[in-house]
Parts: structure tokens; C-alpha cells; sequence
């Protein structure tokens, strides 16, 4: 970065464009009225901040964009070096005719997970588990207050892809596999951004939020690409045109419906078979970008292609260009290839293969966006919310996200929760690694197995829980006086890649896993956890666990396992996606005419003792699951208390649950999400009668 001190601001050179008592609306048009093609082109390229040097090429290629991928940080990685850095790009475009600001960009899926230091949320999948639309946008408002305070206006989040297919590596990204689910957590986005109109984009903690991948991401088959090595996560989603409405695409209208202000194409091929044109990569798909989101749907934000996505298409370089330009791609993320970017679309569109309408649309929707974002008359970092970065306010947000994402899938004879006097033996690969709990998309792109940042690991919270507690990693000599064991087990980090096109062993332990497990479990009364961003084949082993619990991957907060381990909070996380027996099952999903699961979407055990707090809703939610369905009383009650009535009727029910007997749970679940309290509480009720 330049050694200059960033200074205010623009040029006050009078244009109406500068006017900030100008609409927004006027205030583009006159811009874009001004700019030449060149300029224009300029602002639909985004370049990587490690292609660019000391960034001279910001005016000389008048770059709209710039991000870091995964894992392009500065050094040092501290919030002064991020918010340096971006400021240092920032004054290059003080060289350019209209001082027109960059915007810049980061993938902060959980958290400012580039950043070292910051407080990282579980991933998705385990926000999906909490069933807390609440709790989706706290950790959303904390995201956006981390990443602002780092001079970072603009995040890649959140994923909207529905997993229907978990050998799919990016399934961890998903809130689930039920597209009401994924729906309800879209509370995230005002997390991110604030009101829906974008009124609150230019405050100093929020940011502008990205709905990725469009669509059809979650649905591959196989969960994977049957050609090459590197684009194994990024194959053909087969759907008919109903189930593409009802799967994938239902969640995008819930985020233009809150004013999401970019989409992101997603790298997978979509293939309606009804319409008989065969898979079409989603970068080319005009019918969906330009047609269903921008037509139908109304999105008035821009449209990012995916890193270097357009190099996917057939066809030579110019057509790539105008063919993801022409189906409706605003901007292009093309982080090493952007002069090339750039003069292709200038040469296109002199041309006359893109018109200049294509061209003053995509480039008034992406300066709508800066002029939203207040960009203009704040151009440089406001660095004062950065003593709220990993501050124990936003880590107690992530931990109670860590605690309610915790799933309880078996728990006989009462293992769970450890009591403070028993001895309790920690073995397992995932026990006492942060870098194992945090997951892809943490410090670098891939992620890292052990002390990656600041955080707490399960085996350190369980400690400062009180626990008297031992710990071998591979659980050597686990005999002697141990009440019980806990073996904390599951994946190593991955981010992007991870497909399987039918290998048959994604999903499996490793070896040294099930060693761990069958030891613990053959010595003494056992718990497993299982840290992972999808589930993990159990298989029969089941019968030798005595408790067993979906972790995901809960990010720093070990405390927060630890919390619900040691019931200082009750468990109450429910599966977000089918857990299968076996991987010929896959792919499983809730609906599925044959559904033998090992345990079934919105599967969770409770530890709930007693009524919670605010529980005189939930004690009238009960009242209405005793006495049968009231359509206008339950739903004048709403989710949250009939949610708390079907943990508290389960509890009751505990012992007679099966997978088998759990169908009207999975019912009410889904009933719960789209709205349906009374038939929920009816669902529940016959639960009830059943036992
Ligand atoms: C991923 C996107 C991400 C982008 C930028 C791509 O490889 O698919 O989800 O936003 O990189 O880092």
C-alpha cells in the first residue's frame, strides 16, 4: 500500500453526482451520463488486491472492484493493516476523472474470517441447527460490525444453497436442506445490511450482503462434477422446472423481498429437464439471471460472477464476456484477468454484441450500490467500531450461536449433561483444535487444523466449565476411574473442492476416529461429538454410543459446547439435514418416498428441565397441544413458543422416540418454518396421542 495518508475526499467539483441531497437515483443518472465506455467497463471489473501491486492499474484500468480471496490478507493481519490497506487503494482512484470509489469485497461467511483475531460464528449448517431466526441476524450484525471496522463495505454472504446432496463439500454453507429452513435464516441479511431500503448501508457497522450461488448450488448430483480434479464441487444440478422453484430458487425472492443488494452466479451447470436444453453453466443462463431474478423477481441490486467463473464457458474469451454480460452479469470477478476483461468488453460493445443499455444498467446498478453505501462522502476506513472486534459482547454472541446449534441425537440413560463431580476422560482428534471446530473460510481459504486465531476449543471450555477432566488426543490407556468419556471426533478443514462422484467413503470417520471411539466407548459410559460440516456415517457403531452429538463446526466459542455439555443451557439444536445410515442412501432428504434415515431432518433430543424463561407463551403453546389445534391462538403465538411446546412435548416423550416415531416431529418442523403454527401444534398433538 502507498505511503500517503488517505484525506477527504472528492473533489468538490460541484457535479450534481456529488450532491448528497440528491436522490440516489438522480445522482447515478448523472454520473453514468458523464462516464465514457472506458470508464464504464472499469467499474464491471473487480481485481484481486494481489494482482494489482501497489494498485497504479485502480486508475490506469479504472477498476470498480477489488477483493480478497480467501485468505489474501495483509500482513500483518491486524485491523489497522486491513483498514491501511484498503485506504491505500482507495486514494488511486483519487487519480481518476470522477473520483469514483472502489468497492471492496471479502468472503466473511462466519464471521470476519480473514481476519485474525475476529469472532467466528459457526458455519451455516449449525446456524441452521439453532432454528433461531434471531440469533441468525445477531451473528449477522456482528459480521457486518467486524468487517465495516476493517474499511470492508461489501461481504460474500450469505449462501442460500439448499444441500440436497451432502457428498457436496460446500454443504457446511448451507443452513439446510429444507428450503423453508434456509428461508427462515435469511434474517441474516438484515443482520448484514439493516432495513430492507438500505437506508442503514452507509452506517459504520453494516454491509452490503451477497445471496450466492444462483441456484442451484446445493442441488448437484453427487455433489460434484464428473470432470477434473478442481471443479469437483461445481457440477450439474438436474431438476424439473417445479422443483426448481420450489428447492432452490423460493429462497432468492425471500432475499430480493429484503432488499439483498448483490447475487452471485454459482460456478454449477443448471439442467431443467423439462425444458430439454441440457445443463447450461448459471454464468450463461440469461432465462435465470436476467429473466427469473432480475425479471420476475425484482432485484435491483447487481449481479458478481464467482472467481474467474467465465472461464468456465464454451467458446473463445470474447464470448465468455459478452455472454455472461448479456445474461445479466453486472460485474466481473476476474482477479488476474481484468485488463483482458476489460478490453473485451469495450471491444464487444463497440461491437455491438453488448448494447450500451446492457452497459449503463450494469453500471448504474453497481454505483447505486456505492452511493448507497455512502462511499462517496466516506470514501476511507472508519476505523472507530474496531475495539468491537472479538470483544466479549460479539463473542457471547457466537457462543450462545455455538450452544443452540448443538444437536442431541441419542442420549441414553442420561449421559448428557456431565455433572461437575464425575471424572470425565476427552479423547478425539477434534477435542483440542480450533482450527478443526472453525472450518473452511477461516485465516486462509481452505482453513487449518490447530491454533489458527484467538479461541476457545471444546476441551478449554469444558475446563473452564469446571469439568474435572482428563484429555488424550488418541485416547490412550482409557480405563481407571473414569464416570464417562467424551470423544470429540469428525472432519479436518476444507472450504472449496470436496466432492465425491460415488468413491463411497466422503462421509466415513477415519480410522484413527473410529479407533478412539471404540476404545472410549468399550471403557467407559460415552458421549461423541462429531465436529463436521456435514454428518458423519455412524453406522452400528450407534450401539455402543451412549450419547451422541452433532457439534458442526461451532467456530471459536469452545465455551458454548462446552455450555450446553454441562447443562449451564439445554440442548436444543435439531438436524438441518437428513442423517444418513449409509452413503448409498445418498441422496436423503425430508419428503423422500422411501425415508429410512439414521435420523431424520429435525431430528434433536432436549435437555430442557423446565419451562425457559418468557415460557408462560410456551406454557399456553402446551396448553394448545393438549387441547388440540386453535388456528387463531397458535399462530397469534407464533413460532417461537410453539418451537419451545415441541422440545418440551418431545422431552416428555424421550424415552418412546425412535427415528420411526419421530415423522410428525420432522412434520411439525417443517410446518413450524413456513408458517403453519396451527397445523404444527396439531402435528405435535398427535405426537402426543400416539405415545
Ligand atoms: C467461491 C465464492 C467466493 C469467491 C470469492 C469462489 O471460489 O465459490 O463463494 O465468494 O470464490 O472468494
Amino acid at each position: 500500500a502507498p505511503a500517503e495518508t488517505p484525506q477527504v475526499v472528492i473533489d468538490a467539483h460541484g457535479l450534481p453526482y456529488l450532491d448528497p441531497k440528491l436522490s440516489v437515483r438522480k445522482r447515478v443518472a448523472d454520473l453514468v451520463s458523464r462516464m465514457s465506455l472506458e470508464e464504464k467497463a472499469g467499474q464491471m471489473t473487480q481485481a484481486e488486491r494481489g494482482a494489482i501491486g501497489a494498485g497504479g492499474d485502480i486508475a490506469s484500468y479504472d477498476l470498480g472492484s477489488l477483493l480478497s480471496g480467501g485468505g489474501s490478507t495483509p500482513t500483518p493481519n491486524t485491523p489497522a493493516a486491513w483498514a491501511k490497506m484498503i485506504d491505500g487503494y482507495q486514494l488511486r482512484t483519487q487519480a481518476t476523472r470522477f473520483q469514483i470509489p472502489l468497492i471492496y469485497g471479502v468472503d466473511a461467511v462466519h464471521g470476519h474470517n480473514n481476519l485474525a483475531g475476529a469472532t467466528i460464528m459457526p458455519h451455516n449448517i449449525g446456524i441452521g441447527a439453532t432454528r433461531d431466526p434471531g440469533l441468525a441476524e445477531k451473528a449477522g450484525s456482528v459480521t457486518a460490525a467486524e468487517v465495516r471496522a476493517t474499511g470492508i463495505p461489501w461481504d460474500f454472504a450469505p449462501c442460500l444453497c439448499v444441500t440436497r446432496d451432502e457428498r457436496w463439500g460446500r454443504s457446511y454453507e448451507s443452513f439446510g436442506e429444507d428450503p423453508a429452513l434456509v428461508k427462515s435464516m435469511e434474517t441474516v441479511i438484515q443482520g448484514l445490511q439493516g432495513a430492507r431500503d438500505g437506508s442503514d448501508l452507509k452506517d459504520d457497522d453494516k454491509v452490503l450482503a451477497t445471496a450466492k450461488h444462483f441456484v442451484g448450488d446445493g442441488g448437484t448430483e453427487y455433489g460434484s462434477s464428473t470432470t477434473g480434479s478442481y471443479t469437483i464441487d461445481q457440477g450439474v444440478t438436474k431438476v424439473t422446472r417445479q422443483q426448481l422453484e420450489a428447492v432452490h430458487l423460493a429462497p432468492y425472492q425471500t432475499a430480493v423481498d429484503r432488499g439483498i443488494g448483490t447475487v452471485m452466479p454459482s460456478y454449477s451447470s443448471l439442467d431443467i429437464l423439462d425444458d430439454g436444453q441440457g445443463p447450461v453453466k448459471m454464468h450463461a443462463r440469461a432465462d435465470m439471471i436476467n429473466g427469473v431474478l432480475k425479471g420476475r423477481m425484482g432485484f435491483d441490486g447487481f449481479v458478481i460472477s464467482d472467481w474467474n467463473a467465465i472461464d468456465q464457458l464454451p467458446g473463445d474469451y470474447a464470448s465468455h464476456v459478452r455472454t455472461s454480460v448479456n445474461a445479466g452479469v453486472d460485474m466481473m470477478m476476474v482477479p488476474y484477468s481484468y485488463k483482458d476483461f476489460r478490453t473485451t468488453l469495450i471491444d464487444e460493445t463497440n461491437a455491438g454484441r453488448v448494447t450500451a443499455q446492457r452497459i449503463d444498467d450494469a453500471v448504474s446498478r453497481i454505483l447505486t450500490q456505492k452511493f448507497k453505501l455512502g462511499l462517496f462522502e466516506k470514501p476511507y476506513a472508519d476505523t472507530s467500531g474496531a475495539s468491537r472486534i472479538g470483544s466479549p459482547a460479539h463473542r457471547a454472541v457466537a457462543r450462545e450461536a455455538a450452544a443452540e446449534s448443538q444437536v442431541l441425537l441419542k442420549n441414553s440413560a442420561g449421559v448428557l449433561p456431565l455433572k461437575k463431580s464425575q471424572k470425565v476422560y476427552v479423547a478425539g482428534s477434534n477435542a483440542d483444535d480450533l482450527g478443526n471446530q472453525t472450518g473452511g473460510w477461516t485465516i486462509t481459504w481452505q482453513g487449518s487444523s490447530g491454533k489458527n486465531t484467538d479461541g476457545t476449543t471444546i476441551l478449554e471450555g469444558m475446563k473452564r466449565a469446571g469439568g474435572d477432566v482428563t484429555y488424550s488426543k488418541d485416547a490412550s490407556a482409557p480405563t481407571g476411574g473414569y464416570d464417562v468419556g467424551v470423544v470429540v471426533v469428525g472432519e479436518t478443514p476444507y472450504a472449496e473442492g470436496v466432492g465425491d462422484v460415488g468413491n463411497g467413503n466422503d462421509l466415513e470417520l477415519t480410522a484413527a476416529d473410529k479407533a478412539a471411539v471404540d476404545k472410549v466407548c468399550a471403557a467407559m459410559k460415552c458421549a461423541v461429538l462429531i465436529v463436521s460440516g456435514r454428518p458423519q456415517l455412524i453406522g452400528d457403531r450407534l450401539g455402543d454410543i451412549d450419547a451422541l452429538v452433532a457439534s458442526w463446526l461451532p467456530g471459536t466459542e469452545g465455551d458454548g459446547v462446552a455450555d450446553v455439555l454441562y447443562g449451564r443451557r439445554p440442548f436444543t439444536g435439531q438436524l438441518p439435514v437428513t442423517w444418513p445410515k449409509s452413503e448409498a442412501q445418498l441422496p436423503i432428504n425430508v419428503g423422500d418416498t422411501a425415508y429410512d434415515p439414521q435420523f431424520p431432518y429435525g431430528w434433536g433430543l432436549t435437555t430442557l428441565s423446565k419451562v425457559p424463561e418468557g415460557g408462560s407463551a410456551t406454557l399456553r403453546a402446551l396448553a394448545l397441544v393438549a387441547a388440540g389445534a386453535d388456528r387463531a391462538g397458535a399462530d397469534a403465538l407464533g413460532r417461537a413458543a410453539v418451537s419451545k411446546a415441541r422440545l418440551l412435548v418431545q422431552q416428555k416423550l424421550s424415552s418412546a422416540l425412535t427415528p420411526a416415531t419421530s415423522k410428525p416431529f420432522a412434520d411439525a418442523d417443517h410446518l413450524l418454518l413456513t408458517g403453519h403454527y396451527a397445523e404444527a401444534v396439531s402435528k405435535l398433538t398427535e405426537a402426543y396421542r400416539a405415545a
